[in-house]
């Protein structure tokens, strides 16, 4: 038996910490926040839960799921029927974006597209069965290639500017050209049985459970590591002016923290290729309603395409996504921007930029929320520009003994991905005991 800490209490931090301690290990975990969940974190205020940040966990979300099972909170995910509309100046046309195949049906791709889909989606099929949310795999096919580039040729140009782009957009909040697709190839093998699920009480429910299993220190930010190859490690956390020793260590912050933290414990290359792992800003502001002002739309969520920069890129009704987490009667709106809108802009101006696509999108009413509130995540999302998946697989390889990393960064940012990187960090250190 080994203690071990675990810095994040993230779903990657949550989940390593739970995997060792059910092994028999001592766990410790140092969150920075004053509550866990990071970037899953759901907020209750005035009977609404406000998940304000991730809003949905995919069927393909296998070690998510599993781990529901395992907590018996599997009966708390509720479909999420995601009836979307695509909108493009006056034309507005329907699909189910938990519906992949509903992009067949979509009137503004092209015949001709379509059948590309389709060859493409079987190509997909007849290849070696790939994870999309393990970085192992995602790098087997991470070949410089950019998103834009691939499905422009792959899938046509009507593909790209109304079903993948605005997929895309949706996800990672950036041009596809900035992206590997080594994603969107692995999630076409999943595309027919594909469904959308929330947790009734929340996205912050994952966290939540298991950290009610955990020794957990919130309000610990740590400042300062010292691993040492043959004597365990300490960290020092210096608002709180505590030291915590252990014998391993699984750093599950996001990757440019860990690079602050390891610096000078670790290889330098390893640092430089952590510190130089892109993100964006990623941000969403809330506004919620206690009598809903559009009881008659049957969307849940509406999506602006086209050509032109759109700074929003979809507008979320999560009474449709998620009936419990809004009061009887009630609406509560996401909007989720561009990261390119998000630069330089004030939350006052991104209240403003919300309001005028709500207007535009749902219609003006003269009622006004009764709570709004823009929040941002500095590090909102890892960038998987192509080589990106490798560059990971490569730091994973070389970390010494008794040191592991976890974080969402190491495959498609999701919590898919950062639970599969927590299991996996938990594996490569409980075996140096
Ligand atoms: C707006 C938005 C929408 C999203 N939508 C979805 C979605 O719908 N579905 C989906 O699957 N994913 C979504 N995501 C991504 C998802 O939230 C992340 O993939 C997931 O939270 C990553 O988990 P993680 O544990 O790697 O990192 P995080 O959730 O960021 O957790 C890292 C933790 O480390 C802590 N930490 C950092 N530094 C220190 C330190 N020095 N000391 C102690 N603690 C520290 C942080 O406070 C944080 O709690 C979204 C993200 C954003 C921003």
């Amino acid at each position: 038996m080994a203690k071990i800490l675990v810095i994040g209490a993230g779903p990657a931090g949550c989940t390593a910490a739970y995997r060792l301690q059910q092994r028999g290990h001592i766990v410790q975990v140092l969150e920075a926040a004053t509550v866990p969940g990071g970037r899953t974190y759901t907020l209750e205020k005035d009977g609404f839960l406000i998940d304000t940040a991730a809003i949905f966990t995919m069927s393909t979300y296998h070690r998510t799921w599993a781990l529901l099972r395992e907590l018996a909170l599997e009966s708390r995910l509720q479909p999420w029927h995601a009836h979307t509309q695509l909108v493009e100046g006056d034309r507005r046309f329907s699909l189910r974006y938990d519906q992949p195949l509903s992009n067949l049906l979509l009137p503004c791709v092209s015949l001709a597209d379509k059948f590309k889909i389709i060859k493409a989606g079987i190509a997909a099929l007849l290849e070696p069965s790939l994870n999309a949310f393990n970085g192992d795999d995602l790098a087997s096919i991470d070949n410089g290639e950019n998103l834009e580039d691939w499905a422009r040729c792959t899938l046509g140009n009507t593909a790209y500017e109304y079903v993948v782009k605005p997929n895309h957009d949706m996800l990672y909040a950036l041009p596809p050209c900035l992206l590997s697709p080594a994603f969107q190839r692995a999630t076409m093998q999943a595309a027919w049985g594909f469904s959308l699920a929330v947790p009734s009480s929340g996205m912050g429910t994952l966290c939540r459970a298991l950290s009610e299993q955990l020794d957990l220190y919130v309000n610990h930010p740590v400042t300062q590591i010292e691993y040492r190859r043959h004597q365990g490690v300490s960290v020092h956390c210096a608002g709180q002016n505590a030291d915590f020793q252990g014998d391993a260590l699984i750093v599950a912050t996001d990757a440019h923290s860990a690079a602050t933290l390891l610096q000078g414990q670790v290889d330098d290359s390893l640092i430089d290729t952590l510190s130089q792992t892109p993100y964006i800003e990623y941000a969403q502001t809330t506004m919620t309603y206690t009598q809903d002002p559009w009881p008659d739309e049957t969307n849940s969520m509406l999506v602006p395409v086209g050509k032109n920069f759109h700074p929003v890129n979809a507008l979320v009704l999560h009474s449709k996504r998620n009936p419990a987490s809004v009061p009887k009667g009630a609406q509560s709106l996401g909007f989720y921007y561009n990261s390119q809108a998000l630069t330089g802009s004030s939350d006052a101006e991104l209240i403003d930029l919300a309001r005028r696509y709500r207007d535009r999108l749902l219609g003006a009413v003269a009622v006004a929320p009764d709570f709004e509130q823009v929040f941002r995540y500095k590090r909102g999302l890892t960038v998987p520009a192509p080589g990106h998946y490798r560059n990971m697989t490569t730091v994973s390889s070389r970390l010494p003994p008794r040191l592991a990393l976890a974080g969402d960064y190491f495959a498609h940012a999701g919590i898919e991905a950062a639970v599969i990187a927590g299991e996996r960090a938990a594996n490569e250190v409980a075996k140096c005991f």
